[in-house]
C-alpha cells in the first residue's frame, strides 16, 4: 500500500461528498478520488420525494456542494463509474469499466437501494422505484399523465404527510391507494391529504 496513493471514496452520495469535504476541512491535502455509479454529482435525496416531484427547477438545486466545489477542492470526482470489486491486500479497486484504482485508504459510502418486489421488476413501464434523481424524473413525468396511482410502501417516503410522492399522486388521482406491507401494520406517519390507506390483512408485501 502506497501512502502516496489517493484516499478513494466509493459512492458519490451525501455521505461520500460530506466525507471528502471534511477531509479537506481537517487539513488533508493529499489526493482524493471519489467514484459514483450515477451520472450526477452528489445530491441530496430528501427533495426527490418532495419538491423535485413538483418542480423541474429543483433538479439543479439539490447538489450537496456547488458545481465548482470538487474542482476547487482538488477532489477527483469520477461519475458514471461503478466499483465492481475490491482487492484490499493490493489496496486496489477494480471498476466495471476495467479501470484499476490504487488507494492508500478506502471509504465505502455506497449507501442503500430500494427493495424491489419480484412481481414488479425495475424497468417495467408504469413501475417506478424512488431512489435516484433519474427515478424522480421518471415519476414526475408519469404523475403528469396518470389518473390513478398505487403507492406501495407505507413508510415515510410513500405515505408521510410531507411526501410529494403521496401528495402529488393523491391530487391527481382520487383512486390513489397507499399499501403498507407486512412489517408496517399501521403507518408511523400521518397520511398525506387525500391518500387512502389499506393494510393487507394477510400481511403480504
Ligand atoms: C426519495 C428519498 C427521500 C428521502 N427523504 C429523507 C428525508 O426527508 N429525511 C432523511 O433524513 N432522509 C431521507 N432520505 C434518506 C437519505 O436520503 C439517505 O439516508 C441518504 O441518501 C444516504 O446517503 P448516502 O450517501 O449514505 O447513500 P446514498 O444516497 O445511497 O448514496 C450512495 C451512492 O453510492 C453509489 N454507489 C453504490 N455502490 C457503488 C459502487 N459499487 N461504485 C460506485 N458508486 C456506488 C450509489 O449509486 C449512490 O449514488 C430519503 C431517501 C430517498 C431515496
Amino acid at each position: 500500500m502506497s501512502q502516496d496513493a489517493p484516499i478513494l471514496i466509493i459512492g458519490a452520495g451525501q455521505a461520500g461528498a460530506t466525507a471528502a469535504a471534511t477531509l479537506r476541512s481537517l487539513g488533508h491535502d493529499g489526493a482524493i478520488v471519489m467514484v459514483g455509479g450515477e451520472a450526477h454529482a452528489p445530491y441530496e435525496r430528501p427533495p426527490l420525494s418532495k419538491s423535485v416531484l413538483a418542480d423541474e427547477q429543483q433538479d439543479a438545486r439539490i447538489g450537496v456542494h456547488a458545481a465548482g466545489f470538487y474542482a476547487e477542492q482538488g477532489i477527483d470526482l469520477r461519475l458514471g463509474t461503478t466499483v465492481a470489486s475490491l482487492d484490499p491486500a493490493r489496496a486496489t479497486a477494480h471498476c466495471a469499466d476495467g479501470q484499476a484504482l490504487a488507494f492508500s485508504h478506502c471509504l465505502l459510502a455506497t449507501g442503500g437501494r430500494a427493495r424491489t418486489l419480484p412481481a414488479l421488476p425495475e424497468g417495467q413501464p408504469r413501475v417506478h422505484y424512488l431512489r435516484s434523481l433519474a427515478d424522480a424524473r421518471g415519476l414526475r413525468a408519469a404523475l403528469r399523465r396518470e389518473r390513478a396511482v398505487l403507492v406501495i410502501g407505507g413508510g415515510f417516503l410513500g405515505h408521510g404527510g410531507r411526501s410529494r410522492a403521496a401528495v402529488a399522486a393523491a391530487r391527481r388521482a382520487p383512486g390513489v391507494l397507499g399499501l403498507a406491507g407486512a412489517t408496517c401494520a399501521q403507518p408511523r406517519h400521518r397520511p398525506a391529504p387525500g391518500l387512502r390507506h389499506r393494510v393487507d390483512p394477510a400481511g403480504r408485501q
